[in-house]
């Protein structure tokens, strides 16, 4: 409310305040309808290995099948889903979804490459009271093994309540579900402390990948966390990576996995199969 703009300036105040309102009204009715009409789609992005560009796990990511605005991005619903608490039934379905999927990947298919399923997993939704519960109904309904799914969570959830999100880690930790910090680097928390946790991976973002080949101290920077990380029994997915020399560069740091465009972008299921064949299959199969 700009100063002196007197009643007008109030009155504009508030009918933005009400469009906003409205807005959000729409937007959470829209979202719990989307839930009801099956509207969300899983896509899949394959996370390799740098050495040989095998392809070793998928991360699901949500998209919105919107019958007339087309196919969403997160970036358009999931902070209204965070806000209206919709993103409890989307990651829940996501959750079984996702394992569902793989499971089909994966059982009597011996020659897959794939391992795991990392599912992003939102603060709240993570919160509710009886997440580790519905984590262990969704795999005994998709008959896939606690091993075959990563959780990625975000650091400011480990940083706040720590003690019943420590308690709930370390209760998927001990069905063998593994978990991993994503966004590493975009947050407060430091690797000591990190490692204090029950966490297995950790996923450096993207700005962090971004100047690797530019900028000499964001090199010694992502070196030094590799190493460190490392020493720390964690393993690192570094995100982002879009060019030849980003993986190089991380291939020769020791960062033993990627994720990014330069590999791959996000791919739907049918996609998948063909791509998580041993390389040296795949060589085999183009002659
Ligand atoms: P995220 O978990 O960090 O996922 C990585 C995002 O970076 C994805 O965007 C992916 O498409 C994009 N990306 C991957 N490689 C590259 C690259 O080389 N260059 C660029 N520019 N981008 C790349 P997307 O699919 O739009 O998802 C955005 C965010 O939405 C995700 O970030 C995640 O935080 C959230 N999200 C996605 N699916 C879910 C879900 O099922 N549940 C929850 N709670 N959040 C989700
Ligand atoms: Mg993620
Ligand atoms: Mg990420
Ligand atoms: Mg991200």
């Amino acid at each position: 409310l700009a100063k002196g703009s007197g009643k007008s300036g109030w009155r504009r105040y508030q009918s933005d305040l009400h469009t906003a309102m409205v807005q959000r009204l729409e937007m959470r009715t829209a979202l719990h309808e989307a839930i009801e009409r099956e509207q969300f789609v899983l896509q899949y992005q394959p996370i390799v290995e740098l050495a040989d560009q095998r392809v070793t796990g998928v991360e699901a990511l949500v998209r919105w099948q919107h019958p007339s605005r087309g196919l969403l991005s997160p970036f358009f619903f999931v902070e209204a889903a965070e806000e209206s608490g919709a993103i409890v039934g989307i990651g829940s379905w996501v959750i079984r979804e996702a394992l569902r999927q793989f499971a089909r990947w994966r059982v009597g298919n011996p020659q897959t490459t794939l391992r795991y399923v990392s599912v992003n997993v939102s603060a709240r939704q993570f919160r509710t009271v009886d997440f580790v519960d519905q984590i262990r109904r969704a795999l005994d309904e998709s008959g896939a093994r606690p091993q075959w799914l990563l959780l990625e969570i975000t650091e400011s959830l480990v940083l706040r309540d720590a003690e019943k999100v420590l308690a709930d880690l370390k209760a998927l930790r001990a069905m063998g579900v593994r978990i991993a910090i994503d966004d590493f680097g975009t947050g407060y928390s430091s690797l000591s402390y990190l490692r204090q946790m029950p966490v297995d991976v950790l996923k450096l973002d993207k700005s962090f990948i971004d100047d690797i080949l530019t900028s000499r101290q964001q090199h010694a920077l992502v070196d030094a966390i590799v190493t460190l990380s490392h020493n720390l029994d964690l393993a690192v997915v570094a995100e982002g990576i879009e060019e030849v020399g980003q993986r190089a560069a991380l291939d020769a740091m020791g960062c033993r996995y990627g994720q990014g465009y330069h590999f791959a972008k996000p791919l739907w299921p049918a996609d998948i199969p063909a791509l998580a064949v041993a390389p040296s299959a795949r060589q085999e199969a183009t002659v």
